[in-house]
């Protein structure tokens, strides 16, 4: 079997040929464009898919379907949005799933990018033959994805797994979605790129301090590979506050597998030893105990996968 993942981000849309197997035939990507508005990203989510497919020698009719992960709320039964996505408003309320169906002529099935992310995980990742999974993404924001006894968990109005905005500092900084104390707001790559800015202003010695305001999680997370103490700071604060959600999370429900995404999860141990000994040390100790948390072992290709996941699995 054979699916088309697209992955849709905010700045960059990515369509990849995947098997069943999880090999990549073939992939492409496109500027999203999203500031020329919806109809034009559209038509990039179209010029990626089609690149994708002919790079593998393929047409649509020889594939199962289509899965797309996209940032947003989403109803996948009807593969309408719910919310806006990628700063798209009129896309509230719009029917994907017909629009790729429209395109590509062939089945297609639409889910949160997060979501979808966490079915690829469990289907083709380090949580394969786990019974539960909390995955979680790392990057510009901060998404999750549950799936409990093999079953994606969606929330009575679809917007279950949203471990970003779970308060973990009652008083801390405002988020982007207006509460105060979200783990996004403290652990998310603007987030600490922020401390980051607010320490070299009060002269904190850095190597950090050549990037001025443009430092950025990245930069923070190479040097703390090198020794840079603020950096190694930074992400193990950011760390404890991703341990403390983790504990929330494993204290409910008990799950087995706990993986961890994004762009910010590439600064490794740095951030992830600091959120594992946070997890296991304000967790149940039955429920700690039994959680392997890591990585994700699917990196950079989560999002194309993921949404491929979606064809195979056919979540319903
Ligand atoms: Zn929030």
């Amino acid at each position: 079997m054979l699916a088309l993942g697209i992955d849709l981000g905010g700045t960059k849309t990515l369509a990849a040929v995947v098997s069943d197997r999880s090999e990549i035939m073939a992939q492409a990507s496109e500027p999203t464009l999203a500031e020329e508005g919806g109809e034009t990203v559209l038509k990039q989510i179209e010029k990626a898919g089609r690149s994708a497919l002919l790079r593998a020698g393929l047409t649509p009719d020889q594939l199962s379907g289509v899965g797309l992960g996209t940032p947003g709320i989403v109803d996948p039964i009807q593969g309408l949005m719910l919310s806006e996505a990628v700063n798209i408003p009129e896309w509230k309320g719009r029917n994907l799933k017909a629009d790729l169906e429209r395109i590509f002529q062939c089945p297609a099935f639409v889910e949160n990018d997060a979501n979808a992310a966490a079915l690829g995980e469990w289907r083709f990742g380090s949580a394969t033959g786990a019974q539960s999974l909390l995955y979680i993404t790392v990057g510009t924001g901060i998404g999750g994805g549950l799936i409990i006894e093999g079953r994606l968990v969606r929330g009575t109005s679809f917007a279950a797994g949203e471990i970003g905005h779970i308060p973990v500092e009652p008083e801390g900084p405002v988020c982007g979605c207006g509460r105060r104390g979200c783990l996004e707001a403290l652990a998310s790559g603007p987030a600490i790129a922020e401390r980051a800015q607010e320490y070299l202003a009060r002269g904190v010695p850095s190597l950090l301090s050549e990037w001025g305001t443009s430092v950025s999680a990245r930069a923070i997370a190479d040097a703390a590979e090198k020794g840079d103490l603020l950096s190694r700071h930074l992400l193990a604060t950011a760390g404890k506050y991703l341990g403390i959600a983790c504990a929330m999370v494993v204290n409910l429900l008990n799950p087995d597998r706990i993986a961890i995404g994004g762009g910010v999860a590439k600064a490794g141990r740095w951030l992830l030893e600091p959120a594992e000994w946070e997890m296991r040390r304000r967790a149940l100790d039955e429920a700690g105990r039994a959680v392997h948390f890591g990585p994700s072992s699917l990196g950079d290709k989560a999002g194309v996968l993921g949404a491929a996941a979606l064809v195979f699995t056919r979540p319903d």
